[in-house]
């Protein structure tokens, strides 16, 4: 074929596709044309030469056949989709090329890195998600495949953070909802591939299904969501049409209530850096102080567990059985954790089985890894594990299947077996006889050579005589030139050599088609007998599967039992619902790096243990609402989230970073913390502040635990603590969830006067000699001052601002109410008062004793008292104070009244008044 018509194919063959890139095979390369050529010379380094036929030149680039997979790797990881199209003989000495695979982020096996990769499909019905999403999540490369009903978009929105896939197929609805699909960009990292409606049709979906898991699946799986359905059929048809030939490695379909788990929006499981820090990063996460694994399988699934956390008090109680045991005999942990050292990632080498690209190293790992398996009950009967349910998850996958799979690996192949699966030497001697007799042969034929110089040396009575091979020359006698004229007559001359001439024989020609007939049969059959071993390893895909599941849930809950063992924790008690009693509770990852101070927390429930102190006058029972007070940098925050984060660990079934805890399982956490990255997402760090707020009002229940960092601060200061105070109202007295708010507006401790179950806690400083301690420790009741001039100080702000800002602090104090100016700023403003015994506001011209309407800015009134509103409004940031009086201010207090003259002190009163614009009389 002329390279003009290569090309002609290439860019037709490139049309029927909707990949980005196209790459097709030519003989031993797979070839990039024209614009592709260039993009991956670009994006891969690939040298880009210039095919010219006919006149015209094309860019083309390209790889050996054996080398295409990194490169695919490497595009697909960069979000193209490529298309690969293949070589086919066409039976009468032509050939066609068609393409057989897309290869796409969520259809990628050849990974090497360790994390899941699900693909997602989100169907929405025609009324929109907000009545329900479908849901569907399967990992091609472990044959994972997990099908929910989510009830609206923002739990929708939840799942598939926690799943984090790398693509997702929006179905009809949702691939016209802006709103979603927006969420879906910021929210996650996968590529959106749009890919035909009718897939997620209802019939063709629910066939799709049945055709994969068999008839009956939907009724014994209780799959009943059409949604559900919709999303779990388009997977399938998707995952099929890409022609990865993946879709046996899915051999169980595994759906799941969204109630099953935690609930976790998107935001708490960004807030808390379970599996990535605000940053985006790796390092500092929960998973990452916690996760002990060896084996890849088992990260994947602790990674999954802290995503997913139970409420499953049953579920829970087996894991931290086993984590209990696996803590205390670290013996046989060590044991355990030593076997399972040699298991390989089961789970995706039975998906590369079952697609037909596992090699023979692939199976003899699979092989070394089933043997981990009897190891491991090993390891366990021979100790007190034996009495854990470990030794029911070791029990749980077919042993005896296992120990025919392995044993037929054993017996068939060869222990160091060469890397493609076409050249033969594959398999072990015994192994099939018609192989055998072929080896024999073949053998015989090659000891035939191997003896051969010998014998012409004795023969013809010549010297310097060897005999060898090379793909040019194939096998050639080389004498060397002193006796290469005494060769006898039969001896053909094919090469002549700087020291020595080659020589072929009859004979030697003879033999040497023969060797070459023998290696390509025993190439042929070694290959039919491979694909035959390896489908029979693909059919029992479920059982690699079952063990490799085992073998990581060993190692996940090694793993938690050996950082609960190295790091001083302890087995919590879980309740169904009720209270939560945490003492000496750390940071399970600040306390790894810093010298931590424990902490108690009481909440809810019937008190069992006296709380050390009692400033708030409440009995345990009464408080499940605590307003956290602190000077900034106290340590709030991070109380707030060590709380949640050991009510989260308690949920996986870990124990926790505390001397003792007793949990009330709860249904969902919800965090709202200041979040610095949305401002460079370009949205208003108030409105995220509010929809974020607004969604804990909706979805908290009374068995929720809701963490509140700061609300209200993003708005003015009345409007702030107006929102802040209502939300506790709300929360106290109609959502009644167990609450910690930590709070910069000291009014809201009064609350605690107010509503019944409100404590206060505050984390304690201590001051001395003007200089501030954090103690870390928390302690009940209100904090009596706020320390931020300190941090002030301790951030460098040069002293006269820090002095003076003492001052103002003082007069504050003076003040009860708390003031800001409203109007519209030009001078006739308003002063305002927060009362704290109503819980309202007042309007006041200056005089708090007459309290206007409550309405905000209404009603006018000279501007009086102005420095004191304008140094209160200092305190909460939000205004400063006038330079000019400030200046004045200053003037006044450095006046020494001793040095100057009784006119010149009158002449300085009459100026100052002058420039704060009254009369000078
Ligand atoms: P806040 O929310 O009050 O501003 P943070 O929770 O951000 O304060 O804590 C400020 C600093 O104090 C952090 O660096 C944190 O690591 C440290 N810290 C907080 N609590 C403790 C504690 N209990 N023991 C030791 N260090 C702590």
């Amino acid at each position: 074929m002329t390279s003009q018509g290569i090309v002609g194919e290439f860019l037709s063959l490139k049309s029927e596709t909707d990949a980005d890139i196209l790459t097709m095979q030519c003989g031993d390369f797979y070839e990039f044309f024209a614009d592709d050529a260039e993009l991956v010379g670009e994006e891969l380094d690939l040298k880009v030469s210039q095919k010219s036929s006919h006149g015209s030149s094309y860019p083309m680039a390209g790889v050996p056949l054996d080398d295409l997979t990194p490169y695919l790797k490497a595009l697909v990881e960069r979000g193209y989709r490529v298309a690969v199209a293949d070589q086919f003989e066409d039976g009468s000495g032509g050939h066609y090329r068609e393409v057989t695979r897309v290869v796409t982020p969520g259809t990628l096996l050849e990974t090497t890195d360790a994390d899941a990769r699900y693909i997602a499909s989100v169907v929405a019905g025609e009324a929109g998600p907000e009545e329900g999403v479908g849901l569907a999540f399967a990992d091609v490369t472990t044959g994972q495949f997990f099908v929910t009903e989510a009830a609206d978009a923002d739990a929708a929105h939840s799942e598939l953070y926690r799943f984090a896939p790398v693509e997702i197929l929006p179905g009809p609805t949702v691939r016209s909802d802006d709103e979603f699909l927006r969420r879906l960009r910021e929210e996650t990292d996968a590529s959106l591939s749009l890919f035909e409606a009718e897939s997620f049709a209802p019939g063709r979906a629910k066939h799709a299904v049945r055709e994969q898991f068999g008839r009956e699946t939907l009724e014994s799986v209780g799959l009943e969501s059409e949604l559900a359905v919709r999303a779990a059929g388009g997977v399938l048809r998707y995952v099929a049409e890409t022609g990865a030939g993946v879709l046996q490695s899915m051999t169980r379909l595994q759906t799941y209530e969204t109630r099953d788990h935690l609930e976790l929006d998107a935001t708490t499981q960004r807030n808390l850096e379970l599996t990535e820090t605000m940053h985006g990063e790796h390092s500092g996460t929960l998973v990452d102080a916690i996760d002990h694994t060896v084996t890849s399988p088992g990260g994947r699934l602790l990674r999954e567990w802290v995503t997913r956390p139970r409420r499953d008090r049953a579920e829970l109680g087996r894991r931290l059985d086993c984590v209990e045991t696996l803590a205390t005999e670290a013996l046989a942990r060590e044991r355990v954790r030593d076997a399972l050292d040699g298991a390989y990632d089961l789970e995706r080498l039975a998906a590369r089985a079952a697609s037909g690209s596992a090699g023979a190293s692939d199976l003899l790992a699979a092989r070394d890894t089933l043997a981990v398996l009897p190891e491991l009950a090993e390891a366990i009967e021979g100790s007190r594990l034996a009495d854990s349910p470990l030794a029911e998850v070791v029990a749980r996958p077919d042993r005896e299947a296992a120990v025919d799979v392995r044993s037929e690996l054993d017996a068939a192949l060869s222990e160091d077996p060469p890397k493609t699966v076409t050249q033969g030497g594959l398999f072990e001697r015994g192994y099939d006889d018609e192989l055998d007799e072929l080896i024999d042969r073949h053998e015989s034929a090659k000891e035939w050579i191997d003896g051969l110089a010998e014998r012409e040396k004795r023969r013809h009575g010549l010297s310097h005589v060897t005999v060898d091979r090379n793909k040019t020359d194939g096998y050639y006698i080389q004498v060397g030139k002193s006796v290469a004229d005494r060769v006898p007559e039969h001896y053909r001359e094919i090469k002549t050599l700087k020291n020595s001439k080659r020589f072929v024989t009859e004979e030697l020609e003879e033999k040497e088609r023969t060797i070459l007939r023998l290696e390509e049969t025993r190439g042929d059959l070694e290959y039919d007998l491979f694909c035959e071993l390896r489908e029979r390893v693909a059919a029992r895909a479920e059982l690699l599967q079952d063990v490799g599941r085992a073998l990581a849930e060993v190692d996940a809950l090694v793993s938690l039992a050996v950082h609960a063992a190295g790091n001083d924790w302890t087995r919590p008690t879980l309740e169904p619902s009720g209270p939560i009693r945490i003492d000496a509770g750390r940071h399970p990852v600040v306390e790894r790096t810093t010298e931590f101070v424990p902490n108690d927390l009481r909440m809810g429930g019937a008190a069992t243990a006296a709380s050390p102190e009692r400033a708030s006058g409440r009995a345990d029972e009464e408080r499940d609402f605590l307003i956290v007070t602190g000077p900034n940098m106290s340590g709030k925050s991070t109380y707030m989230r060590q709380v949640a984060l050991i009510v989260l660990l308690a949920q996986v079934g870990s124990f926790v970073p505390a001397s003792a805890a007793e949990i009330g399982i709860v249904d969902g956490i919800y965090t709202r913390v200041g979040a610095l990255d949305e401002l460079a997402q370009g949205r208003s760090t108030f409105m995220v502040e509010m929809q974020e707020l607004s969604n804990i009002l909706h979805s908290a229940t009374e068995d929720s635990l809701v963490i509140l960092d700061e609300v209200g601060r993003g708005t003015a200061t009345y409007d702030g603590i107006s929102i802040a105070w209502a939300a506790t109202e709300y929360l106290h007295n109609e959502v009644r969830a167990k609450t910690l708010f930590a709070t910069h507006y000291h009014e809201l401790t009064s609350l605690a006067d107010h509503l019944e179950r409100v404590a206060n806690v505050h984390v304690a400083a201590e001051e001395r000699d003007g200089d501030v301690t954090f103690l870390r420790t928390v302690e009940d009741g209100p904090t009596d001052r706020s320390y931020g001039i300190h941090v002030a100080e301790l951030a460098g702000v040069p002293e006269p601002v820090v002095g003076r800002a003492d001052d103002v602090l003082a007069k504050l104090r003076e003040e009860k109410a708390i003031e800001a100016k409203g109007g519209d700023g030009r001078g006739d403003a308003v002063q305002a008062v927060f009362d704290l015994s109503s819980g309202q506001f007042a309007a006041t011209n200056g005089d708090r004793e007459t309290h206007a309407p409550s309405e905000r800015g209404s009603g006018g009134g000279p501007a009086s008292g102005a420095e004191e509103s304008n140094a209160a409004a200092a305190e909460h940031g939000e205004r400063t104070m006038d330079p000019e009086m400030e200046q004045i201010l200053d003037e006044l207090e450095s006046t020494d009244v001793n040095q100057r003259s009784p006119l010149e002190l009158m002449q300085r009163v009459q100026e100052w008044q002058e420039r704060l614009g009254g009369d000078a009389r």
